[in-house]
């Protein structure tokens, strides 16, 4: 089964007027997992980096798996107040409210090349909260890498400095 078939719309969600992508069917099926998986390693397997970052929770799903078949280390970035060790925090605007991310101040060395996964881009508030961390930190964005970009909120615009990689484009 392919994964583009297993992304569902779900109607206002999590507030009216947002459609939101639900991508948990992909995982129920190995074989859509499996080729989601192989799809992004050929996608960013040309990049150069040393860790993935995923950003909570989604991008936890496809990061950990694309980490360890790509031998690279994996680095959490989490919503306020779930780490536990120091941490670098950065505020965003979503398509339906604001948030907090925060990262571990000793995540990884400086100078590392990190590529950043999420499930999705839409406007890209969330990735750019990530980036402005990695940044900070001494980080070296490498990328950044989707399964599913809304194109029409034109969150690519404001990430033009990085490779932007997405799988499906709505
Ligand atoms: P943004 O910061 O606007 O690029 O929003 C991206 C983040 O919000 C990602 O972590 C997505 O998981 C989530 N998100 C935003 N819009 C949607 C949507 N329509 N369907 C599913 N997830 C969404």
């Amino acid at each position: 089964m392919n994964y583009q078939d297993c992304i569902r719309e779900i109607p206002d969600f999590p507030k009216k007027g947002i459609l939101f992508k639900d991508i948990t069917p992909i995982f129920k099926n190995p074989e859509a997992f499996h080729n989601l998986i192989e799809d992004l390693y050929n996608k960013v397997k040309e990049l150069d980096f040393d860790y993935i970052a995923g950003i909570e929770a989604r991008g936890f799903l496809v990061g950990v798996p694309l980490a360890l078949k790509m031998n690279k280390g994996f680095i959490p970035i989490r919503k306020k107040g779930k780490l536990p060790g120091e941490v670098i925090r950065a505020e965003y605007e979503l398509e339906y409210g604001s948030n907090t991310l925060e990262m571990h101040k000793d995540a990884f060395e400086p100078g590392s090349k990190i590529l950043i996964i999420d499930d999705l881009l839409a406007t890209g508030g969330t990735v750019s909260a990530s980036i402005e961390m990695i940044e900070n930190l001494n980080g070296q964005v490498a990328g950044l890498a989707f399964i599913l970009e809304l194109t029409f909120l034109n969150g690519r615009e404001r990430l033009s400095k990085f490779p932007v990689i997405s799988l499906i484009k709505d």
